[in-house]
């Protein structure tokens, strides 16, 4: 089947936060008034361009993700009028996933009722933590109650699907408020959980003063201690690690994020938005582009022109072989070894031959066609991940 007649996954950046945390490193903006309106009918014109195109005029959807920023800080009727030109331009796929990004702070619960009478069936709640020391260290406005709140508001508006995100390895943290992070996660019995070691990202305040000095990031054991403990704890409410970061109990896997492992198709629209295409079939390397990450340029450039497209490139085999080993290899499913040899002519240990030291060393497995990561490769799956880029 061609590339361009398969469903396809559609990203929705909303750039708007209420404060800029230190750590961040998205493209996310603090602004006295959130222009909504005009960002909403930004996206929906940019809809409207891209349905114009053949590549992807009249296919299908499988999947909407509003990430941000907090796209929560936006109302159910903007939600509700980007989704219906969505589905006015692409089919909806019968069992579409569509995830909506929130903060603690801003959930209220008139709003969530409106984001799933719209359609919306899943939401990622950016908990963090329930310790105020780590809250506070992380630079997050929202309190322990605010997040406890939240999750019984998702619950009554109906949501049976929806992921918390918990950061960990913050400096400070110990094993026992890790445990009692995890405690207080589970007792709300999230179909998902996604758990994020803390990095600090060049460009970010936490970057700078880990560069003075003035952070100190966990001693590597302890983090590893944590790591662990995370996948133990989790393993035992039956909350299945499927990916470096991500746990999901059963068929709540995120079908968004998987299709991004998979190396499948996704449009992306709004400020910074990156997108990605197959070329067609004679061509798989893949094209990917982005958009101006300014909200203020990225409207105008729509109001004038359509679109926002700021950069571009078109992979060589080298790139798109790397990017295919380092995505699928974050799923603990790994890659399949047929599907590289069929897109990139020969067998990944032919490509990388670093890969027989990795499976000698106990960090790599091959099994029933498929190459992953060991327990133990997962651990150290950055210092792999390197070799790819
Ligand atoms: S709420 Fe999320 S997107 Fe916004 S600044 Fe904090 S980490 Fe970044």
């Amino acid at each position: 089947m061609l590339a361009d007649s398969e469903p396809f996954s559609l990203y929705i950046h909303i750039p708007y936060c209420i404060s800029k945390c230190p750590y961040c490193d998205f493209n996310s903006h603090v602004v006295p008034v959130i222009p909504e309106t005009n960002y909403t009918e930004a996206l929906k014109n940019e809809l409207d361009t891209y349905a114009t195109k053949e590549y992807w005029n009249g296919r299908t959807l499988k999947s909407i993700f509003f990430g941000g920023g907090t796209p929560s800080t936006f109302n159910p009727k903007s939600i509700s009028e980007i989704l219906q030109k969505a589905e006015s331009l692409f089919p909806f796929e019968r069992d579409i996933e569509i995830t909506l990004e929130a903060n603690p702070g801003t959930v209220d619960s008139k709003n969530f009722s409106g984001y799933r009478a719209c359609g919306v069936n899943r939401i990622s709640i950016g908990a963090q933590s329930f310790q105020p020391h780590l809250l506070k260290f992380l630079g997050r406005v929202h309190s322990p109650e605010e997040t406890r709140q939240a999750l019984r508001i998702i619950r009554q508006a109906g949501f049976e699907n929806f992921s918390l995100d918990l950061i960990y390895a913050s400096p400070g943290q110990s094993l026992s408020d890790l445990k009692a992070d995890l405690s207080e996660a589970l007792s709300f019995h999230p179909p998902h959980l996604s758990a994020y070691n803390l990095t600090f990202e060049e460009g970010t305040p936490f970057y700078r003063k880990y560069r003075a000095g003035k952070i100190r990031p966990l001693p590597e054991e302890e983090e590893i201690s944590m790591a662990e403990m995370i996948e133990e704890t989790l393993a035992g409410e039956c909350l299945e690690r499927y990916e470096i970061s991500n746990y999901a109990r059963g068929e709540f896997q995120s079908r968004h994020n998987l299709n991004y492992w998979q190396g499948g198709e996704y449009l992306g629209i709004g400020a910074g938005a990156h997108s990605y295409k197959q070329i067609g079939d004679n061509d798989l390397l893949g094209h990917r582009w982005h958009n101006e990450e300014n909200p203020g340029c990225y409207m105008e450039k729509i109001e004038h022109e359509g679109q926002a497209v700021n950069g571009e490139e078109k992979a060589d085999s080298q790139k798109a072989a790397g990017e295919f080993m380092f995505l699928g290899l974050r799923m603990t499913r790994g890659i399949s070894v047929a599907a590289f040899s069929r897109r990139f002519g020969t067998n990944p240990d032919e490509f990388y031959p670093q890969i027989s030291d990795w499976v000698k060393g106990g960090l790599m497995e091959e099994k029933d066609g498929q190459l992953k990561l060991t327990p133990r490769g997962l651990m150290v799956a950055n210092s792999i991940f390197v070799n790819f880029v």
